[in-house]
């Protein structure tokens, strides 16, 4: 088969791989429906995260289970699954309580902008759509289960959105856009989505977003103080990972307010002092997806939510390396690749 590979900043190549088989007896080898680039992809193609040569990429699937190890109980060759980036036991004790993103055997995924892909601990991994094959409409909502939706919506948990509550959120990319739909789910009233591009705004509209505030940095937080009578946000979603975009969320956070902080941190420091004083909760990380995966696979079963439009773009995964382009370029907010 082939499968993606960054040799280097800018540098996607399409090449021959070793089509991947079973390794381990709990392993299950998948053949994928749809798998995408995700904005995480997008630091090492910039060089802003040095890689160890060659490296293989992708960490967000969905397809048909083809094969399983002689260890395997919970799926079977035929099945439709849907997997987290980060794999788990989802027996240990940081699985039972929640973080299958902390597992003790936790690995992270790669490999997944491929035609199949092996998965680890494919038990504690992988869940099956009930009810079958979904229809082909449903792939690329399913797809953003895995990590994107899945993200946005610990975003959204960790920073305790509740009905009635006031949430802001910072990013506009695609997992900050699915913070929004997360936050309009768990009965936020007011949704600020901080944002200056016409595509995103209206697409954060789409999700739930009722108020679009397109300043930066210390002028968004002021304008946020100013829309809410002084006080700030009860819950704040940082979904970028940049100095900037983290003190917008601490600042914009209401004193015994969360921050829900999903995007990778690049270079972020934070002042304990100054923290100390705005009386936030902070709550963030890798998204433990697989704690959510059964209940987000329902909602996009039952057609209550449609997170698949953050998609803008659909290639053939042969066109991969122009996938990346699109979104650096920010020409695409997300690209969906079929094998
Ligand atoms: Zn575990």
């Amino acid at each position: 088969m082939k499968g993606t590979v960054l040799y280097g900043p800018g540098d996607i190549r399409f090449e021959d791989r070793e089509t991947p088989k079973i390794i381990e007896p709990t392993d299950a080898v998948l053949r994928l429906a749809a798998t995408c680039v995700c904005g995480s992809d997008l630091w090492p193609y910039r060089g802003l995260q040095p890689i160890d040569g060659p490296t293989p990429m992708g960490h967000e699937y969905c397809g048909f289970v083809e094969e399983v190890g002689s260890a395997v109980k919970s799926v079977k060759p035929g099945q439709f699954v849907v997997g987290s980036f980060a794999t788990s036991d989802n027996t240990c004790a940081h699985c039972r309580y929640g973080y299958q993103s902390s597992c003790i055997h936790r690995e992270f995924m790669l490999r997944a902008q491929a035609p199949f892909l092996r998965v680890p601990l494919a038990d504690g991994t992988l869940v099956p759509t009930p009810g079958g094959m979904p229809s082909d409409g449903l792939v690329p909502s399913l797809l953003t289960c895995s990590d994107v939706l899945g993200t946005g919506w610990f975003a959204a948990d960790a920073a305790n959105v509740k009905p009635g509550g006031t949430v802001v959120v910072v990013g506009d990319g695609a997992v900050g856009l699915l913070g929004v739909l997360s936050a309009k789910q768990m009965g936020a009233e007011r949704i600020i989505a901080i944002s200056r591009h016409e595509a995103r705004q209206k697409l954060a509209r789409e999700f739930g977003a009722t108020d679009i505030v397109a300043e930066r940095g210390d002028e968004a937080v002021a304008r946020i103080k100013d829309m809410t009578k002084g006080i700030g946000a009860d819950s704040v979603l940082e979904c970028v990972g940049t100095q900037e975009s983290m003190m917008q969320a601490v600042g914009a956070t209401r004193p015994g307010g969360y921050v829900g902080y999903v995007g990778v941190p690049h270079g972020v420091e934070l002042n304990g002092e100054q923290l100390f004083f705005t009386h936030d909760h902070l709550h963030g990380g890798p998204a433990p997806v697989r704690r959510y995966l059964p209940k987000l696979i329902d909602l996009v079963l039952n057609g209550v939510i449609n997170p698949g439009k953050v998609f803008d773009l659909t290639l053939p995964l042969d066109q991969v390396a122009e996938g990346y382009r699109a979104m650096d370029e920010r020409r695409a907010i997300k690209t969906l690749l079929r094998p």
